[in-house]
């Protein structure tokens, strides 16, 4: 009897786990597909100074032009992506794409965003920087977004790296900032040009202030001041977060309030 129920219960396991199985290959089969295609690319979200809205940049976010579901965000496939590393070819299709859109001419910069594994491939700075110049796209106008995970797990190589980049003109920004370790005492060591303040952070500056995002936002502007690292609120939604931010000292901002991601034809 136990073991009936058993053979049962694993059966019905075992067609989870083959429906499961069969989704992610179809996913992963999906990915090598678009790559050949060039189903990819950038959509772009504008930077803009808090104190008059001027644009002073952009970010390069990853969409998939996807045959049957449509323009996909890097949240429905990253995760596999990453796993098959696949991610990193999709990576550079877009430094790719936005690197020829640099060399087309416009104003500002573009960053891009690097995941922690692919920074942590060897020849990633001189990588870039080489397709860059093939590009003939301006290394002063790409900057990198990493998190901190990417600083910490071999820190010598980040500062190497990131020593190469920015004296090439590639500068980094750090991104989500305050959701990761925030071991505050490396960040002075590291040459890095901007921190961008985490949404879940700037959601919470409003009317009626979260006094814990408050603090929090008030202490990485600090830090930041005190460091020479210029700052940006990340997912400004309303007019409220944005006077909160501006009032806290923070320089820069990027939010649905100012532009959601769009394709380079309807940039601004
Ligand atoms: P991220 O770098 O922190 O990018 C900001 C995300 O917040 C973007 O989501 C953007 O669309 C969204 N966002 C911007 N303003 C607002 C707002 O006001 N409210 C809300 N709720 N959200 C806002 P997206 O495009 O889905 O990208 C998600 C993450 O995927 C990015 O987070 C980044 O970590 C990663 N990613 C995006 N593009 C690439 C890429 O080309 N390569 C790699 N490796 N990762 C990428
Ligand atoms: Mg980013
Ligand atoms: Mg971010
Ligand atoms: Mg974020």
């Amino acid at each position: 009897r136990a073991k009936a129920l058993g053979r049962g219960r694993s059966a019905v396991f075992d067609e989870h786990m083959r429906e499961h199985a069969m989704r992610l290959l179809d996913l992963e089969a999906d990915l090598r597909r678009a790559i050949n295609r060039d189903d990819f690319e950038p959509w772009y979200q504008p930077i803009v100074r808090l104190s008059d809205s001027k644009v002073i940049g952009h970010e390069a976010l990853l969409r998939w032009n996807h045959e049957q579901r449509g323009v996909l965000a890097p949240g429905d496939f990253m995760g596999l992506g990453e796993d098959s590393g696949l991610i990193e070819q999709v990576d550079w299709m877009l430094y790719q794409q936005v690197a020829m859109e640099l060399s087309a001419g416009g104003e500002g910069y573009v960053s891009v965003n690097v995941s922690p594994r692919h920074f942590r491939s060897a020849d990633f700075a001189d990588r870039l920087l080489r397709m860059l110049d093939v590009c003939g796209a301006d290394s002063r106008r790409l900057r990198i977004e990493i998190t901190e995970v990417a600083l910490l797990d071999d820190a010598p190589r980040a500062l190497r790296m990131l020593r190469t980049l920015r004296d090439h003109g590639v500068l980094a920004q750090l991104d989500d900032f305050g959701t990761g370790f925030s071991a505050l005492s490396y960040l002075h060591n590291f040459p890095i040009a901007t921190l961008k303040i985490d949404r879940s952070f700037v959601a919470g500056l409003h009317g009626e202030s979260s006094p814990e995002s408050m603090a929090v936002t008030r202490a990485i502007l600090a830090l930041a001041s005190a460091l020479g690292i210029e700052t940006i609120g990340e997912g400004i939604e309303t007019d409220a977060q944005r006077l909160a931010l501006r009032d806290l000292g923070c320089e820069y901002g990027q939010g649905y309030l100012f532009g959601h991601p769009v394709p380079a034809t309807q940039r601004g």
